[in-house]
């Protein structure tokens, strides 16, 4: 059979892989990408962050609403309309997705509509047979939900974050597994749309990534809204039978059995690593199944680069395409950067949001970094107030010159206002300068002049390091 030789191929066409492609293309002629899904648009556009915010904030405007009285409004029982809300959400993605396809089907690159598997150190076969080689080859094939070994529950017929964001009506009961991201943003989205909600977590705390007072403020929050909460558990068995789930749990030394009609799998994802022939390849990878890169993400295999949710190590869209481009420059010869992961951005889109910039406080610990630090909440703040927005903080993190290192918001559309801090840091800015800034009255922005005005203070008075 003849093989096909390409200049960049890439495995997997969504956002990182896209990025990839798109920039391997600047400069280089054969570009192909392989992807086997039946539609395309990947993970982000598909099944991730814009269907899920879609739907998030459908049910945030719902939450409005229903709160209409502390508002001084009258409005009548704002109730949810499923079809409708699935039918606006199909709509949205399929706006972004033909706009992905359109690209991925451009005449610019050589589209496989296939599932590849390496056979060698520089040869790829499709699933049809074809096979292909390349000068270099991006892994992008991002994740797939993980089943840990739990007793009953690869059997059970649980939901995945698939399911919930298909949902075209309102489940009555749902168990929520898990205490991440993905599961907190669609447990409060389900509690919002009516659903009893039962989140069962095993940590001490849900979103365990983020600092302790931003999880407790979303606990406090999820507890408010009436989401049924059990942290510190230890799950211990899942069956199914007659339309119903029996979830067995272990809390507080106590055994606990909860039946209902739902199930949520949000326990995580795994890298989809696992199909891709990749020992043939002589590529790495750790015991958690992700990809093995460099700082310019080539792989163990030196043709061989990887990119987003298959490599990590985190599941981010914009670490992905950053990941992509910097792969994709690196194989084409021109300059490039590692990927920088000390200013990364992190959003949990409950509400209130999470959002964090920046090292953490745990970081500056374990990197013995001298910090200054200052909050401010957001039940003392004028438009939070008004807006009846008052869970939350914002709190900033600084060296002994004042360089702003980190940043942490929980609040009403932290997500946007985090981006503040995000630019402070990249420009490695001063607190001493950002005091300047004309921080318009009344915004939600203006509260992160309160933390900048205290540590400025700090400095003057102390001179020196906390
Ligand atoms: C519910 C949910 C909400 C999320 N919300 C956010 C958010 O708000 N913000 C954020 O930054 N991130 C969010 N994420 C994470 C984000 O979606 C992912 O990190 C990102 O989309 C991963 O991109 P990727 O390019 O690595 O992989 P993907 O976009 O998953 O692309 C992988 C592609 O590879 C193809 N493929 C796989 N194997 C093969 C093979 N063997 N041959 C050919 N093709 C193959 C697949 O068909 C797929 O198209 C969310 C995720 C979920 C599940």
């Amino acid at each position: 059979m003849l093989t096909e030789h390409f200049d960049f191929i890439v495995i997997g066409g969504g956002s990182g892989g896209y990025a990839a492609a798109r920039t391997a293309r600047e400069t280089r002629e054969k570009v192909a990408i392989v992807d086997s899904a039946q539609s395309l648009g990947g993970l982000c556009i598909l099944q991730g962050c814009m269907p899920s915010k879609t739907l998030i904030y459908s049910s945030e405007v719902l939450h409005l609403a229903q709160k209409g009285k502390a508002f001084g409004l009258d409005i009548p029982a704002a109730a949810i309309n499923m079809p409708a809300l699935h039918l606006r959400k199909l709509d949205i993605i399929k706006e972004f997705s033909d706009y992905r396809q359109a690209q991925l089907e451009s005449e610019r690159f050589t589209l496989f509509r296939n599932r590849a598997k390496f056979i060698d150190h520089k040869t790829i076969e499709l699933d049809d047979g074809r096979q292909l080689t390349a000068d270099h080859f991006m892994i992008a094939t991002g994740s797939t939900v993980s089943v840990p070994a739990l007793p009953g529950l690869s059997e059970a017929p649980c939901w995945t974050s698939d399911d919930v964001l298909e949902l075209d009506f309102m489940p009555e009961k749902v168990v929520v597994l898990g205490g991440g991201i993905v599961a907190c943003e669609l447990a409060q989205f389900l509690r919002r749309i009516g659903s009893e909600v039962i989140q069962i977590q095993r940590s001490a705390s849900l979103l365990k990534d983020f600092p302790p007072m931003a999880a407790v403020t979303v606990e406090r929050a999820f507890l408010d809204e009436g989401i049924q909460l059990y942290t510190n558990t230890k799950l211990q068995s899942i069956s199914y039978a007659a339309n119903e789930f029996t979830v067995n749990f272990q809390h507080q030394n106590e055994m606990l059995t909860i039946r209902t009609p739902h199930v949520f799998n949000a326990l995580g994802r795994r890298p989809a690593s696992g199909q891709l022939g990749l020992d043939k390849a002589g590529i790495e990878t750790a015991d958690s199944g992700h990809i093995i890169c460099d700082a310019m993400q080539r792989t163990s295999n030196f043709k061989v680069y990887a990119c987003g949710d298959v490599t990590g190590p985190y599941e981010v869209v914009h670490l992905a395409i950053m990941q992509g481009e910097t792969a994709a420059k690196h194989a084409t010869g021109r300059p490039t950067h590692a990927v920088e992961y000390d200013s990364k951005v992190s959003v949990a889109f409950t509400d209130p949001q999470i959002a964090t910039v920046g090292l953490s406080e745990n970081q500056l610990k374990e990197r013995g970094i001298a910090y200054f630090s200052a909050d401010y909440p957001f039940d003392d703040h004028g438009k939070s107030i008004l807006m009846e927005a008052k869970y939350g903080y914002v709190k900033v993190y600084a060296d002994e010159l004042g360089t702003v290192l980190g940043a942490e918001c929980v609040s009403k559309d932290a997500g946007e206002l985090i981006h503040t801090m995000a630019v402070a840091i990249s420009l490695s800015a001063k607190v001493q300068d950002l005091v300047k800034v004309h921080w318009y009255h009344p915004t939600l922005s203006e509260i992160w002049s309160y933390p900048l005005e205290d540590i400025a203070d700090e400095l003057q008075t102390t001179g020196g390091v906390n």
